[in-house]
């Protein structure tokens, strides 16, 4: 008997059988699936980003204060034809303008072609970052060694700032009226600074303190100097050498010490991390790696349909206080200049604008994973972290953005192809934490929290990976661009 052999046929109009269940059709259109930077970016856009962060990395070594990030922003500008700008001056569309607030904050501002009644887009990222700022009278001499006393600026773990290489940045206004600008440890010739921390072998007593309180807020003296100034009359002679090399390579004395802004910083340099180079560990990332895109994002815009508004902002690490924090007025005055000079109403200027806070996020760390709750955390390598809310407990003190400018800012990344996360800030009740956000948004400016996921947040040396810093950047550039 012949054997028979059924061939199975697909009837015309009909789709050929996948091999998946209906279950398993239903959970992939169903269920969100996070990508990262490797199954979610193409290896042009991986490459992209490798090439983006090497310009990065030379920013971040030459600007660890927000002065110096302030100076870089102005070159990258004045690069671009930006100009300073003059409050009442008349302006037209594709004008591009910046203005130096006080050495400390730098807004830079693009005009549209459209009507400024249709609003601005905003980017604002701070360049203050955590670090220890010397008192006013920091000099002084103790048992053959010269030391400066310093107060720490923002969120640190006091222990992390012993026994790594450090380096004075600063600004002296003298008395003589001159400024001088200070910069020692960042040359592979200078000499770098040290704050000391006991031997373990006489730590018991340190060892047995809650790590808080293991190294004391006024014992953060800087070591600056082991020889005396060579002269058997006169006294404090460590100091002296100190005071007299400083006097020697910027004419400065202990008087001027007093009118003037000295950071103490860690003179680690920006360096590739790991053999597949896919992250960054430098000082101050939070939150010049958010600060460098979108800057650039910015700057770069040609003649763009809307006006376009970027702000390094000083002062978040310690509340966005005084004129050059974000809750100093310059934005606002500046809207209210051109909505006068251009004859719009400042009210609907700001309802009609919008902006992005951008600002790092908490990388999920394995290591303490305790703290976080996976599920809604952000990771390193997943792209930008769009952040609804920060805030602490319940929500305090937060900008909540709105579900229609989520869903704006998210629809936007979706059909531009950029990858992006969410993430809290942390499990509920860890802590928490806030941006500027809050107060961009008061002005009734909707506003949301974007930027690049850290690891080691506010330690002297922090990590960041290269591919979300480019989606960052793919982000305000998308963000700018959208009509
Ligand atoms: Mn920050
Ligand atoms: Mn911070």
């Amino acid at each position: 008997m012949e054997e028979k052999i059924l061939t199975p046929e697909t009837p015309e109009n009909e789709e050929p059988k996948s091999d998946k269940s209906k279950g398993q059709e239903l959970k992939e259109k169903l269920f969100y699936e996070q990508k990262d930077a490797f199954n979610g970016l193409t290896k042009e856009i991986r490459d992209a980003a490798q090439a983006f962060c090497v310009p990065y990395a030379k920013f971040l070594d030459n600007a660890k204060t927000e002065r110096e990030a302030v100076n870089e922003g102005i070159k990258m500008a004045e690069a671009h034809g930006f100009v300073p700008y003059t409050f009442g001056q008349p302006v037209k569309a594709g004008d591009k303008f910046y203005i130096n607030n006080r050495g400390k904050s730098l807004h830079v501002f693009v005009i549209g072609s459209e009507p400024l009644e249709n609003g601005i887009r905003i980017s604002a990222a701070h360049v203050d970052s955590p670090r220890l700022d010397l008192k006013q009278h920091p000099v002084y001499e103790d048992n053959g060694a010269c030391y400066l006393k310093t107060h720490y600026y923002g969120g640190i773990k006091k222990w992390q700032w012993v026994t790594i290489p450090l380096a004075i940045h600063g600004t002296v206004c003298k008395n003589d009226g001159t400024t001088v600008d200070i910069c020692i440890g960042e040359d592979d010739n200078d000499p770098i600074f040290y704050i000391t921390d006991i031997l373990p072998h006489l730590g018991h007593e340190q060892n047995g303190r809650p790590m808080g309180s293991a190294i004391d807020g006024e014992s953060l003296n800087v070591m600056v100097t082991a020889s005396p100034y060579d002269d058997d009359k006169a006294d404090q002679k460590y100091k002296l050498n100190f005071l007299a090399a400083m006097y020697e390579k910027y004419g400065i004395t202990e008087r001027d010490l007093m009118s003037a802004e000295i950071s103490i910083v860690p003179a680690m340099k920006a360096r590739d991390l790991g053999l597949d180079r896919a992250l960054i560990a430098a000082y101050g990332h939070d939150d010049r790696v958010c600060a460098y895109p979108m800057m650039l994002a910015t700057v770069e815009a040609e003649n763009p349909v809307h006006t376009l508004y970027a702000i390094f902002a000083d002062k978040e690490e310690t509340g966005s206080d005084g004129p050059t924090g974000m809750q100093g007025s310059l934005m606002t005055d500046v809207f209210a200049d051109l909505a006068n000079t251009m004859g719009a109403n400042i009210n609907v200027v700001r309802a009609n604008s919008k902006c992005l806070s951008a600002d790092v996020n908490a990388a999920f760390d394995p290591k303490f994973g305790g703290q976080f709750e996976a599920r809604n955390s952000s990771y390193i390598n997943k792209g930008v972290v769009v952040t609804k809310y920060t805030g602490g407990g319940g929500k305090g003190g937060t900008n909540d953005a709105s579900a229609e400018y989520v869903g704006y800012i998210h629809n936007l990344l979706i059909r531009e192809g950029i990858l992006f996360q969410t993430g809290e800030l942390g499990r509920v009740d860890a802590g928490g934490g806030g941006t500027v956000a809050k107060f961009i948004s008061m002005k009734n400016i909707d506003t949301i929290d974007i930027g690049v996921p850290v690891l080691s947040m506010h330690a002297p040396y922090e990590v960041v990976s290269k591919y979300d810093i480019y989606e960052t950047y793919r982000c305000v550039k998308a963000f700018n661009e959208d009509i």
